[in-house]
């Protein structure tokens, strides 16, 4: 694959980058060793990014993956800690499960904070401080608020930006798809790197998987776009796609019309029953403080995914 350059961090980093949410337990829950090897079928074929977090649960699968590795390959991690302590913690656990020495980006992941830059500066310090011992290459954030991205173009700490964006606008906290492409466009004009998150919405716009992936690509400032993947063929297809080679129309029609499900992650819901509300087919219900779906009434429109304050619904 081709490489682009993420802003102005020196990285050339593959348009495609592996999201490796999906591989863990909150989704898939993939065994390590056969996540292992679908990692390492993306990164022998030119994939060279692989993003994670803490709260992901991955770091077993990556490090599989890079066992016996000698490609290079930029690891990337998230901290959702909201004090210094924790957050140091989360970053020290990465490097030591990962089994490196230094992580190339660490972003706040404060996806549901406003102001990350009032309320997660003191994360923010934390990173810049060891990003100054040598355990982190660049400090990002990872937002789907259209504000967060825009105050990042005047904070030159912040090196790269992941914010969501996907055709529909789904998920965004603040505005609408077009004002979240103005404000990548003006961020990466800034000179960070910008790599895009949920460009299928949480498996909404699978349907539309090549047609809702080219648009993100193809956005003014988009460097690359995280995307989960659970098998060589997606890899592949996914490959294919963002090097503008022919496209295996049959394989795509395959992809695109996978079995899907409604998936609440039912660990992180807090009952606040605003996907209740927002289904108009009455398939939702909270109980015992968690989110349930009726499957019978269950159209898969992704109108309650949307709406969840806690991004805790998908379609897979
Ligand atoms: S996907 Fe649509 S029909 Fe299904 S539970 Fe959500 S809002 Fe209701
Ligand atoms: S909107 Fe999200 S957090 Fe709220 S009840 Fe539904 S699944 Fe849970």
């Amino acid at each position: 694959m081709n490489k682009v350059l993420l802003g102005s961090t020196g990285m050339a980093v593959s348009p495609l980058i592996f999201g490796s949410l999906p591989l863990g337990p909150l989704q898939a829950d993939m065994p390590l060793e056969q996540a292992g090897r679908l990692l390492r079928h993306a990164l022998d074929r030119g994939v060279n990014m692989i993003d994670t977090a803490e709260l992901y649960e991955t770091f077993g699968h990556i490090r599989a993956a890079l066992k016996g590795y000698n490609g290079s390959c930029y690891l990337v991690s998230k901290t959702h800690a909201t004090d210094p302590v924790t957050a140091r913690q989360h970053v020290e656990r990465a490097l030591r499960e990962l089994c490196v020495e230094r992580l190339d980006i660490v972003h706040v992941h404060a996806a549901r904070v406003a102001d990350p830059f009032t309320e997660r500066a003191a994360i923010i310090d934390l990173l810049l401080e060891m990003r100054h011992e040598g355990k982190i290459a660049h400090v990002g954030i990872s937002t789907h608020y259209i504000s967060a991205v825009r105050q990042a173009a005047r904070h030159p700490e912040i090196a790269v930006v992941h914010p969501l964006i996907n055709r529909e606008g789904m998920g965004i906290l603040d505005g609408s798809a077009q004002e979240m492409a103005e404000a990548i466009a003006e961020v990466a004009t800034a000179g960070k790197g910008v790599y895009a998150m949920k460009a299928l919405a949480g498996g909404n716009l699978i349907a539309q998987a090549r047609q809702s992936l080219r648009f993100v690509r193809d956005l003014p400032g988009v460097h690359g776009v995280a995307v989960g993947m659970l098998s060589e063929t997606e890899v592949d297809a996914n490959i294919a796609l963002f090097s503008d080679s022919p496209l295996d129309d049959g394989l795509w029609r395959g992809l695109e019309a996978r079995r899907r499900r409604l998936k609440i992650m039912e660990r992180f819901c807090v009952g606040c029953g605003a996907c209740v509300e927002a289904c108009t087919n009455h398939a939702l219900s909270v109980f015992d403080g968690k989110a349930r779906v009726d499957e019978d009434r269950c159209i898969l429109c992704g109108y309650c995914a949307a709406v969840c304050p806690e991004f805790m619904i998908r379609v897979v």
